[in-house]
């Protein structure tokens, strides 16, 4: 996947511009270092917990699972592999341009670093994205990230998400450091925002305590407490086949009439890849909604920039059909009539 990725952005015509944040840097390859990781480099990441995995361990949502993560720490092979998709190639490539850009804004220097690992517990490493350096308040952990509009106006709105926070101080836990920051840029359209981020030993305590007691699982066992086979995360979970099985169809009923065909799968990801942007933005548009009518508050009727409006108290009539057809059984299916649809169901298996 990678190397297309790599000679479809090396051709002339596609390289972009030196960037101007990038002062005699023009020749240099500019794609990101995670992106060339190597499965070397991936098994070694095997060997430890790192930022990015706190967010399983502690099973956050709406992504963390520690029974995943321990799956893939303990070597089981994916049911359903991940593939690297065109947004996490664009994130590794922006990295550099994301922490220049970080520099020009803050005027602070920053600089690579390697892997750290604590000596007392070499479970716990990191590799964060760069070192601030050179300020007063003494080194610092720079993340680099980059967001599509929705969750990077989500941020800007909410604050940082908790995958975030933990990954950044867990960078200052290995590290030491007692500060950091995240650099966050939405490259559609082309806005840059930051944030200075304190360290929180008590924060720490607790996720080290959580690393631990994981850690000591990914040595001896046993896994994890399985989640609700419900539950969303198990739905797209590389290794669902293998920790849920069956259970993941079990509302499933009749399986008499599936045949398989492997030549819907491109529309099938893109139908599926819709459906989130849908429920993301149906999310937004609620909680706008919600803002809008808290600024409206007791007026009816509102007129702005060529728009009105209406706010009012409406009455609504609706039959009660369950108590109709607690109540008056023969009424409720006099008056019922039986309509036949197709709603398409999609399941994980
Ligand atoms: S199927 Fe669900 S419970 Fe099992 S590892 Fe995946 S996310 Fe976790």
């Amino acid at each position: 996947m990678f190397e297309i990725a790599n000679k479809s952005i090396n051709h002339k015509a596609v390289r972009p511009p030196a960037f101007p944040l990038f002062p005699g840097r023009a020749g240099r390859n500019f794609i990101g270092e995670k992106a060339m990781l190597t499965e070397a480099q991936l098994q070694e990441r095997k060997k430890g917990i790192g930022g990015s995995d706190l967010h399983n361990i502690l099973n956050e949502k709406p992504y963390g699972c520690s029974r995943k993560l321990w799956y893939d720490k303990t070597g089981q092979e994916q049911d359903h592999p991940v593939v690297t998709t065109s947004l996490m190639q664009r994130g590794n490539v922006l990295e550099d341009i994301v922490a220049a850009w970080y520099v020009d804004a803050t005027g602070r220097k920053v600089r690579r670093m390697g892997s750290r690992i604590r000596k007392s517990q070499p479970w716990a490493r990191v590799n964060i994205d760069r070192a601030i350096v050179g300020g007063e308040r003494g080194p610092g952990v720079l993340e680099c990230k980059t967001h599509g509009r929705e969750i990077f106006y989500r941020l800007k709105r909410d604050g940082l998400p908790a995958s975030h926070v933990l990954q950044l101080q867990w960078g200052m836990f290995v590290t030491g450091y007692t500060w950091g920051s995240f650099a966050v840029l939405w490259p559609d359209g082309w806005q840059f925002i930051h944030f200075d981020v304190e360290r929180d030993d008590e924060m720490i305590a607790l996720m080290f305590k959580a690393a631990g007691d994981f850690w000591k699982q990914v040595e001896n066992g046993p896994a994890p407490h399985r989640l609700d086979p419900k539950d969303k995360r198990c739905q797209e979970c590389p290794f669902r086949t293998t920790c849920q099985g069956e259970l993941l169809l079990a509302s499933v009923n009749d399986d008499s009439d599936v045949e398989t065909d492997p030549s819907l799968e491109k529309d099938l990801n893109e139908f599926l890849e819709l459906k989130k942007i849908q429920a993301e933005a149906t999310d937004l548009v609620k909680q706008k909604q919600n803002e809008l009518a808290e600024l409206i508050g007791s007026r009816p009727a509102v007129e702005c920039d060529g728009h009105r409006i209406y706010y009012r108290p409406v009455e609504t009539k609706r039959i009660d059909t369950r108590r109709l057809k607690a109540e008056k059984p023969e009424l409720y299916e006099k008056y019922t009539n039986v309509s036949v649809s197709r709603p398409m169901r999609i399941y994980s298996t």
